[in-house]
């Protein structure tokens, strides 16, 4: 488990330590090397995208693979959007719960029918029906992400971090009211660690 703050952000460290206390189980020994806790000035971005969706919100989870077997996955907190938003420590932890649940609580999800699966299997290519499976399928692995982050009593303060992304900042939750439609429902959402084989 990779740790990079510093000393102005005490009050993260704490939160990060009861998260990292909370992945000591069984369940979760083999994934907790491979994430990375950190905040912005501290990541090393390859992508200019991946440095774009970090600034737009107050966390991120961003995967990288190197071959099959070989993956790792930075949590990034963007502490200066999470003051400017005037977030509680509670809810930068939800925010940070709700990441972790991209990695420890995945669904189980249908092929996205893109060009290359549909030429695979000899089906025609139907660009409408790709978009409709993406759009589920993300839906999907936002309520899951969610459902971590409720799993751990942090449901009000995820539905309140929503409300001040959607005040302060020109980025929009993603299915906003159907999202806090599924965190108030006390029906947990079980879904599996991310697979140490990939899939991403
Ligand atoms: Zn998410």
């Amino acid at each position: 488990m990779i740790k990079k703050f510093n000393a102005v952000n005490n009050e993260l460290t704490d939160v990060i330590y009861s998260l990292i206390t909370s992945l000591q189980c069984e369940k979760y020994r083999q994934v907790a090397d491979r994430i990375e806790f950190c905040l912005p000035d501290a990541a090393i971005f390859k992508k200019r995208d991946d440095k774009e969706i970090v600034e737009k919100g107050f966390g991120s989870c961003l995967l990288k693979s190197y071959g099959i077997d070989n993956w790792e996955v930075s949590i990034i907190v963007n502490i200066k959007n999470c003051q400017q938003a005037k977030l509680t420590p509670r809810e930068i932890t939800a925010v940070i719960l709700h990441e972790l649940g991209h990695i420890l609580n995945v669904p189980d999800l249908p092929d996205e029918p893109t060009f290359e699966f549909c030429f695979i299997h000899g089906i025609p290519f139907d660009h409408a029906l790709l978009e409709q499976v993406q759009e589920s399928n993300n839906l999907a692995r936002e309520m899951y992400a969610d459902s971590y982050a409720m799993q751990h009593g942090y449901g009000a303060e995820l539905i309140t971090t929503f409300h001040r992304q959607n005040e302060n900042f020109d980025q929009k939750i993603g299915f906003c009211q159907q999202r806090i439609e599924q965190i108030q429902n006390p029906e947990w959402l079980g879904g599996k660690t991310i697979s140490i084989k990939g899939n991403f």
